[in-house]
């Protein structure tokens, strides 16, 4: 039997398959399910946020790479604010802003080629100057929105240590009761199928709701 990976997919299941949650006890349509037990416990969506004793996500590289980019963004927020408040008062930034805003709708209305030849050949980035800024804090937003999307819409999940080595602790119990449950059937194949069920009720998979 191959070992059982610590890798959980948060699945729901229909409304008349919910079953008590492995925490709590309260009903839930939430299943969380490790296909290479398989493996499955119920729970509460609640226990799954911030819950590192219960389970952590496992996030995409996606993810990861989404959150490297925040970092840099927000480092260079952070370089430009700070050189911004060197040049001087919020005023004389604000002067600076129209100044060059004018200076543009002039170059544009007056010469197109030689805006053309700007947009084309962008100058170097100036630390402190205040479109960079803006841009680089819409940037910093729009990368945030994408973080936010990626946890939202995560559903895979680890347990923590314990909690996962008392779920492969289990299987082995529970594929030790199969096995004798087995050779009982074996053995004794006089005893009513029925009555043997019965005394063993293996759950089932539970199955993806449809939705
Ligand atoms: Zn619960």
């Amino acid at each position: 039997m191959p070992a059982m990976i610590n890798q959980y997919v948060a699945r729901k299941v229909a409304l008349k398959d919910m079953q008590p949650c492995a925490i709590c006890s309260k009903p839930s349509t939430t299943v969380l399910y490790n296909a290479s037990g398989p493996d499955w416990l119920y729970t509460c969506d609640i226990h799954l946020q911030d819950n590192p004793q219960f389970a952590s996500p496992i996030y995409s590289t996606e993810y990861n790479e989404a959150l490297g980019k925040l970092k840099l963004v927000k480092s260079k927020i952070e370089r430009l604010a700070s050189a911004k408040n060197q040049i001087g008062s919020w005023d004389g930034w604000v002067t600076k802003i129209f100044s060059k805003k004018e200076k543009q709708k002039t170059d544009s209305s007056e010469n197109r080629e030689s805006t053309t030849t700007a947009t084309a050949d962008p100058p170097p980035e100036v630390e402190g100057d205040p479109d960079t800024l803006l841009e680089t804090q819409a940037e910093y937003g729009k990368i945030l929105d994408e973080v936010a999307e990626l946890r939202r819409t995560n559903r895979k999940y680890e347990l923590a240590k314990i909690m996962f080595e008392s779920r492969v602790l289990k299987k082995r119990t529970d594929q030790l009761n199969r096995e004798r449950y087995l050779k009982e059937q074996e053995n004794y194949s006089n005893t009513d199928p029925e009555e043997l069920l019965r005394k063993h009720a293996f759950p089932s998979v539970p199955r993806q709701d449809k939705q």
